[in-house]
């Protein structure tokens, strides 16, 4: 069975402690590939070779930064094929969402920072002709980079591309439990000859690799997409220690249907917004609030619709979803489908996990599941549930799907369905998230902050936000006059 290996210092190597985790294809639920169980002492050797890197790389000009990191873009669409059925085999992912979205969003993400460094650029102020302030936007230095499994490559690159362009050196470590491609980047970084220690990709388990690389006084700042408890305990390491910190963290998003929607688009995107990549985005919508005179219609619509949906192998073209990433998210889903049922909730359609066919026997796969009946309080409609599961709620005014919205600890996005633009104004600027969507979903510019607001995180990625997160300001004031 092949074995993962970290990157560091520009090679390929193995953990210290020679001891590796099971890397599960969650399809088949067999074990397809080994990952380093790496710790502290890799994140040392990491480290000391981030340190060398910068001397030189906090150097280099924006333009040769540039040119790196259009490189390993370019060879990552080389081979966008195999990075796409890797991302597949390690997540469960359908492959032809690996292949439209995740990787060529990868792709995106290394050539618009590419492309964003080379016109960043910083403030002067001219004070009443007496002094002139200019401020420099320096790099940190050596930076952290973790990230979750649901967009592997997506967010692990999102990451590292402005890391790399505002010429920081990069610590990075992709979730144990979806690291395949995170190690093909490393043999891409090879390939593009970027030079050793400037990015170095470390494997294993958060509590062993994740919290050193959190504590380690000459990391200085830590990037962090993952969940609400996850981020809350890489603040109290980092935040006494002064690090710059951006939290992604959890998301309940609310999904609100006025009446005067137009109506044929929000049930075809209600349908994505609820079960792309098997409901584990963290911008899906999986509180629906509906207005009362049309929620009878948009239940037998959305049900119909979403009993339609082909759930089973990832590799079938026709699968819209495919496999839970793994056992434990699995059983997690079941769970609260269980808790949704005891507090009251009447399944439409779902509900349960399904048995794959062939190669999938032993897979983890649940079918898309609607609920009605739950109140906006409870368990299942205020925690993260992360999965294939969905709840619909009637509601009567404005105000009401305003505090229901509002309602639950987190606040990453909102989506809101209406024709009349007045209102979805209005609501965008009361509704506690990061991020509105009025009348569409996902629909991305890179140029835009990103983050979340309440337990949804603290800072923004995102265009000019990233690359301000990771430089430091330092203000020069020269006297003009004597
Ligand atoms: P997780 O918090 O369990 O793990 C995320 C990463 O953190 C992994 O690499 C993990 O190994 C590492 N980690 C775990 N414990 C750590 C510790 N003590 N110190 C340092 N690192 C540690 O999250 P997950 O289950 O991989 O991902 C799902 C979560 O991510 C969901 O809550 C989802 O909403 C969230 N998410 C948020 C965004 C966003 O942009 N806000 C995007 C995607 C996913």
């Amino acid at each position: 069975m092949e074995k993962l290996k970290n990157y560091i210092n520009g090679i390929l190597t193995t953990a210290y402690s020679s001891n590796y985790i099971n890397d599960y294809n969650p399809a088949t639920g067999e074990v397809f590939t080994m990952i380093p169980d790496s710790d502290a002492e890799d994140v040392e050797i990491a480290v000391k070779s981030a340190e060398k890197a910068f001397e030189s790389w906090s150097e280099t000009s924006a333009e040769v930064r540039s040119g790196y990191l259009m490189k390993i873009a370019a060879l990552i669409k080389r081979d966008l094929d195999k990075f796409a059925l890797a991302e597949t085999t390690d997540s469960g992912k359908p492959l032809w969402l690996s292949k439209s979205v995740d990787i060529p969003r990868a792709v995106k993400n290394l050539e618009f920072f590419a492309s964003a460094i080379t016109h960043f650029s910083s403030e002067s102020h001219l004070t009443d002709n007496e002094a002139l302030n200019y401020t420099l936007r320096q790099p940190l230095g050596i930076v952290g980079a973790i990230s979750p499994w649901n967009l592997p490559l997506y967010l692990f690159t999102w990451k590292i591309a402005p890391a790399l362009a505002a010429g920081n050196c990069v610590i990075a470590k992709p979730s144990e439990i979806t690291p395949l491609t995170a190690f093909m980047l490393s043999e891409i970084c090879i390939e593009a000859q970027l030079p050793d220690g400037v990015l170095n990709i470390i494997h294993g388990y958060g509590n062993k690799v994740g919290s050193a690389i959190v504590s380690h006084p000459k990391i200085k700042a830590i990037t962090f997409t993952g969940g609400t408890n996850t981020g809350r305990e890489i603040a109290k390491v980092a935040a006494p220690m002064f690090k710059k910190l951006s939290l992604e963290l959890g998301g309940k998003n609310p999904n609100i249907i006025f009446a005067d929607c137009d109506y044929e688009k929000m049930l075809e995107t209600t349908v994505q917004s609820s079960f792309r990549n098997q409901g584990e985005i963290c911008l899906c919508g999986s509180r629906i609030f509906v207005e009362k005179s049309i929620y009878e219609k948009f239940r037998k619509d959305f049900v119909d619709k979403v009993k339609k949906l082909k759930t089973g192998d990832p590799l079938d073209e026709n699968s819209f979803l495919g496999a839970i990433v793994s056992k434990q998210h699995y059983e997690k889903i079941l769970y609260y489908i269980d808790v949704a049922v005891k507090e009251g909730g009447k399944i439409l359609c779902g509900g349960s996990n399904i048995k794959g066919r062939g190669r999938c026997e032993d897979g983890w796969f649940i079918e898309p599941t609607v609920i009605e009946g739950l109140s906006y309080n409870c368990r299942a409609n205020q925690e993260e549930i992360f999965g294939p599961v969905v709840t619909i709620t009637p509601f009567e005014s404005e105000e009401e799907v305003l505090m229901m919205a509002n309602s639950t600890e987190y606040g990453l996005a909102s989506i809101i369905w209406t024709e009349n633009l007045t209102r979805a104004h209005r609501l965008s600027s009361k509704i506690k998230s990061g991020i509105v969507w009025i009348n569409c979903w996902m629909l991305r510019d890179l140029r835009t902050p990103f983050g979340g607001v309440k337990n949804s995180g603290v800072g923004r990625e995102g265009g000019l936000e990233a690359l301000r997160f990771f430089t430091e300001s330092k203000n020069v004031c020269v006297k003009l006059k004597n």
